[in-house]
């Protein structure tokens, strides 16, 4: 008999392959299976009589298989299998291409029923390639079929397994599910109106009708957030718990550095900063998230507060989620600090320190050594990467952690830098920053462990970047433009969207596009390439040189998406731009337009779908991150699952973040749950749940 915890191969026809290729999704029991959701529907919920069948319209039909034949194509190099289908209303042709066994598989006479598209000519359509499977008869009484109608559940999957495989196996899985424990406290469920969870996971599967999906879509979207929610709170209560050390506002050298920058601070600067003093000076750890759009100077305000913590004679950290990132900070602060402060730069590949008043280049130390200087309190200012998170590094009065692009660590790296003060006893302040577009209402109930400020703001002077959809054929103007744009002294960046050709995605590599452009397009410029498979080395040099503008084109990965500043870029070419969600478009784009000249991005894309080339072109229309990436939420298909796989949201199956009303619901329940008992230990199956869930769950 199968149970919950069955493993995977207990399940009719799993072998060892299909096993291994389960656990590559994660899935090694019963209940996980159950826990795999589609991420799409394929709407068959309405048999279409054949002779209604209409060309360009897919479509579901059942009937009785009257002619079956195989042939091979030699001038085509196919196999193609015909067969005729009837009803009691007509005849349909379908083919289906190089599937050889269909032949032995289906025999004449035996009732069949199909989805797929719908091609042909009027009045003779023919159905290419449907999903077919056997049922017991046309009639009402006959079992419908799993795969070709209803709401047919789609799934995400590896190569080597079907959609078939993995119904015909969530099927059995189902057969459990009465013994699924429902952890939601039954006040919850009474209350809100939902449905049990076993109930929930059937229909999420295998749902009767669209209002039976939208409900179980209800429940789990809820869990999903409500489990955020609880754990939003108690890391906070957590985190509050703890005695800091008040870091007052050094109001006269803080003025006075301002005062020296070479820019003029804009309003929403200045109120994070304020804010962020007023957090400083508190005998409870700052939590903090500094939130703005790409470019609006999240950096000097985290180094304001970096400078107001030395004064204090307290040690402060910057964590970048890159050696390009944090070495770009490092820059930035030697320039803006001026020469009266000591500085260290830790990653993987750099030790670097910088002592006050030193006019010589920066001291290259040995790692040893700087982890020494670090530890004594000889350098007050610590910016690096995750090196900075290894066991050996030890600060010294640690009284401010920065964490740069915050969505790309998790809470248990926040934890375990601010972890490393050692033994003085008080938490270090924390402040994040992110760029992520997230309206104020949404972080405030999203971010429930932070506070935020949202720096709204760009400074004066800044450009919007133009931004075109550039059609194929207009291709050698793009290539031309950007010729111009590097004669007046520009830079352009070309993002691709993977490292190795390949042919399936046909979509554009960046080693294939570097060698093309390198050698034939711009072969008297000099033109380099960076993805995440070089050395970070290899990269930091290609980026300086970029930075320099020894450099004109740099063709890249996403690894160009984060902070990278190199002010004479003026051009932002983007090839596959459709793979991409729009807020991380944006993101993209804000890599130009960051000195003063107008700066461009364009967007080009294989895609002959009006829909997708609708949502591209909302990015020549819209200039703000957050616009963007809720409209891309609403640019998702009919029958698709929320979910988030934006970059920079934290990960959902279900929930739709921009669903207020439910956020605001899971918020309310999980406060009062965690006022009533903190240990949940009133709910213990609530509280197993929530001890068991890895719910570190930001990601890259
Ligand atoms: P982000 O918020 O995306 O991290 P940065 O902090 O990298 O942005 O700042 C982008 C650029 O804008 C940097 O070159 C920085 O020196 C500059 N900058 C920051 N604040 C201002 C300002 N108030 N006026 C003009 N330039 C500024
Ligand atoms: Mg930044």
């Amino acid at each position: 008999m199968l149970d919950l915890n069955s493993p995977i191969a207990d399940l009719n026809r799993v072998g060892k392959t299909t096993a291994g290729q389960l656990a590559r999704l994660g899935i090694k029991t019963a209940a996980a299976l159950l826990e795999y959701f589609p991420w799409r529907y394929d709407d068959y919920t309405r048999r279409t009589l054949i002779q209604d069948l209409r060309p360009g319209r897919p479509a579901s039909i059942a009937g009785r298989l009257e002619i079956i034949q195989s042939r091979r194509s030699f001038r085509r190099r196919l196999h193609l299998t015909e067969a005729i289908i009837a009803d009691q209303t007509g005849t349909v042709k379908i083919v289906w291409f190089n599937q050889p066994y269909l032949g032995q598989n289906l025999r004449i006479g035996e009732f069949i029923s199909l989805a797929g598209p719908v091609e042909g000519e009027p009045g003779s359509p023919v159905m290419k390639s449907p999903v077919y499977e056997k049922i017991s008869g046309l009639d009402e009484k006959a079992a419908p079929g799993l795969h070709t109608c209803g709401l047919v559940p789609n799934y995400h999957l590896t190569a080597r397994l079907t959609q078939k495989q993995i119904r015909f196996l969530i099927k059995q899985a189902v057969s459990v599910t009465d013994h699924l424990p429902d952890w939601l406290p039954a006040e919850i469920i009474k209350i809100e109106n939902f449905l049990p969870r076993a109930a929930a996971i059937r229909a999420v599967h295998f749902p009767a009708n669209a209002a039976q999906l939208e409900k179980a879509r209800q429940r789990l979207a809820f869990e999903e957030l409500f489990l955020w929610q609880l754990k939003n709170i108690s890391v906070r209560a957590r985190w509050q718990n703890q005695p800091a050390e008040p870091i007052p506002f050094q109001s006269g050298l803080i003025k006075n550095f301002v005062r020296r920058l070479p820019f003029r601070l804009t309003d929403g600067q200045k109120l994070a900063a304020w804010k962020i003093f007023q957090d400083l000076d508190k005998d409870r750890p700052m939590a903090r998230l500094v939130e703005g759009d790409v470019g609006c100077g999240k950096t000097v305000v985290a180094l304001l507060a970096m400078l107001n913590a030395a004064a204090h004679q307290r040690q402060s950290v910057l964590l970048a989620p890159t050696e390009i990132l944090a070495r770009q900070h490092f820059e930035t602060f030697k320039k803006l600090a001026g020469a009266d402060s000591s500085l260290a730069l830790l990653t993987g590949g750099q030790a670097v320190w910088r002592r006050p008043d030193e006019k010589s280049p920066d001291a290259k130390t040995g790692k040893k050594d700087l982890l020494r200087i670090i530890a004594q309190g000889e350098t007050k200012i610590i910016i690096g990467t995750h090196a900075l998170l290894n066991e050996r590094v030890r600060f010294n009065r640690l009284g401010l952690a920065v964490i740069d692009e915050q969505h790309r660590f998790g809470v248990a790296q926040r934890q375990a830098l601010v972890d490393k003060n050692g033994a003085d006893g008080f938490c270090p302040h924390l402040l994040s920053l992110t760029a992520t577009p997230i309206p104020r209402t949404l972080a405030l109930s999203l971010y429930g462990d932070l506070d935020v400020s949202i720096i709204k703001d760009q400074p004066v002077g800044r450009k919007k970047i133009a931004t075109f959809t550039v059609p194929e054929e207009k291709r050698s103007g793009a290539y031309r433009f950007i010729r111009q744009e590097i004669d007046r002294g520009g830079q352009a960046y070309i993002i691709c969207p993977l490292v190795d050709f390949s042919d399936k995605l046909g979509v554009k590599s960046v080693k294939e596009e570097y060698e093309k452009l390198d050698k034939e397009i711009f072969a008297d410029l000099s033109v380099a390439m960076v993805h995440g498979r070089l050395h970070a080395r290899e990269k930091e040099k290609i980026m300086a040189d970029f930075q320099a503008g020894r450099i004109k084109i740099l063709v890249a990965t996403a690894v160009v998406e984060v902070g990278v500043d190199a002010p004479a870029a003026t051009v932002m070419m983007i090839e596959g731009a459709d793979r991409f969600g729009l807020a991380q478009l944006h993101q993209f784009r804000g890599r130009v337009g960051r000195g003063l000249r107008q700066s461009y991005c364009l967007l080009f894309s294989d895609s002959q779908n009006d829909k997708t080339l609708e949502r591209l072109a909302l990015m020549s229309k819209y200039h703000d991150g957050f616009t963007l990436a809720q409209m891309d939420l609403k640019f998702r298909g009919p029958g698709e699952m929320f979910g988030t796989d934006q970059k920079g949201f934290p990960e959902m199956k279900v929930a739709n973040l921009f669903d207020y009303a439910l956020m605001k619901k899971a918020r309310a329940w999980a406060e009062k749950l965690f006022a009533q008992d903190n240990h949940l230990s009133v709910w213990p199956r609530l509280a197993e749940k929530f001890a068991s869930e890895d719910l570190d769950i930001h990601r890259e």
